[in-house]
């Protein structure tokens, strides 16, 4: 018997990528970093792979390790490398590693040098988020160490990127000159001797919207979650995840209580409160305090008063609630029960936040 569960839906990532691949000639990237938004790096990588992904996207060398330490040997490319890192571990793996620095190129070349083979790079420009990667200005010097490099037999390019500012929002002016950027940065790269097999830019949103984006590789996350980068559209994206917990207590309670720390809410009237084993350490937000909506006896209610820790209370009113009932804070919406847009929008965030956050370690993690 389980008291609180989030369950995954590998089938619902299997037909996400499916959708996703119909929609594109280039390969695809899933993208999996952040434990795999909430939904576990592994098993969502796993059915990306099974459902025609092509690579996988990280974050972090570490994530990269770990799935080449379980054995997935598909194209991984990690994108997030502090100075100082062991990337030879990475280059021995196999694990193809972004440049946007010229420190950056050094600590690939050394990691060559320890690791007697070439490291796969994609360079990175920077066309307009002002995060990660090289600023026009620098490009060139850095496609000019990284051509050098290549010709030592240091690094292989294997790829050029960059990253969207306003996917989320198709016809913005940004795309377009983000667009106009990277085409520059690739004739850059011509000029330079470069031409890499991989040219990417697309995040879920572009390769929903935005096939002008797709160039050789597209890199979706969220989507292949089921849930839309695109407020107000689905595009047929089947949410994986649902959160549910069984009901720890019911009692009746006259009108006027106060209900959890601060008594931030009050009952109206005799009523029926309901304990549900789902709190902040679960990755509930706190700021669902008297907003976050849940399924209980088949009604949505609303989180009475603050979230705890490790639990919430439901004011069920007359409803006949009773210990063990399954309270569904959110899932695909199929049977009407909130899903992980109702929630961003109840504490005015995105939906990766919500799955992301449920992705940890206290509540069992099932696999459908
Ligand atoms: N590419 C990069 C570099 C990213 O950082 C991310 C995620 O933030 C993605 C692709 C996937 O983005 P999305 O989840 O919006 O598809």
């Amino acid at each position: 018997m389980w008291q609180a569960e989030v369950r995954v839906d590998l089938d619902a990532i299997r037909d996400n990528v499916s959708r996703l691949r119909a929609g594109t000639t280039a390969e695809l990237m899933a993208v999996v970093k952040g434990d795999g938004y909430g939904h576990g790096m592994l098993p969502a990588a796993r059915a990306a792979l099974d459902a025609g992904a092509d690579w996988l996207g990280v974050c972090t060398l570490d994530e990269a390790l770990t799935l080449r330490r379980a054995g997935v040997t598909a194209p991984v490319l990690a994108w997030l490398l502090a100075p100082g890192l062991p990337l030879h571990d990475g280059v021995t793996a196999g694990v193809d590693l972004a440049a946007a620095s010229l420190g950056q190129l050094a600590e690939l070349t050394a990691a060559a040098e320890r690791s007697g083979r070439p490291a796969r790079t994609h360079l990175k420009i920077d066309t307009g988020l002002s995060r990660g990667g090289a600023t026009l200005d620098d490009w060139p010097e850095l496609l000019e160490a990284a051509a050098k490099a290549q010709a030592d037999g240091m690094v292989e390019v294997v790829g050029v990127w960059s990253h969207l500012v306003y996917a989320d929002a198709p016809g913005h002016a940004t795309i377009d000159w983000q667009l106009a950027a990277f085409h520059e940065g690739l004739a850059l790269a011509e000029r330079a001797g470069l031409r890499p097999r991989y040219r990417h830019l697309a995040n879920s949103a572009a390769t929903l919207t935005r096939p002008d984006t797709h160039f050789d590789l597209v890199r979706p996350g969220i989507a292949l979650y089921g849930l839309s980068p695109v407020q107000g559209e689905q595009f047929g994206l089947r949410p994986a995840m649902t959160a549910r917990a069984r009901v720890t207590l019911t009692k009746r309670v006259p009108a006027g209580t106060g209900v959890s720390y601060g008594h931030t809410y009050h009952t109206e009237r005799e009523t029926t409160l309901a304990v549900v084993p789902l709190g902040y350490a679960d990755g509930v937000p706190r700021h669902a305090s008297n907003v976050g909506p849940v399924q209980l006896a088949g009604r949505t209610r609303t989180v009475a008063g603050r979230v705890c820790m490790d639990q919430i209370v439901l004011d069920c009113g007359d409803d006949p609630v009773a210990p063990g009932d399954v309270a569904t804070l959110f899932g695909s919406g199929a049977d009407g029960e909130p899903t992980a847009d109702d929630w961003a929008e109840a504490v005015g965030t995105i939906n990766y936040e919500i799955v992301t956050r449920f992705g940890g370690v206290r509540v069992p993690r099932v696999y459908d």
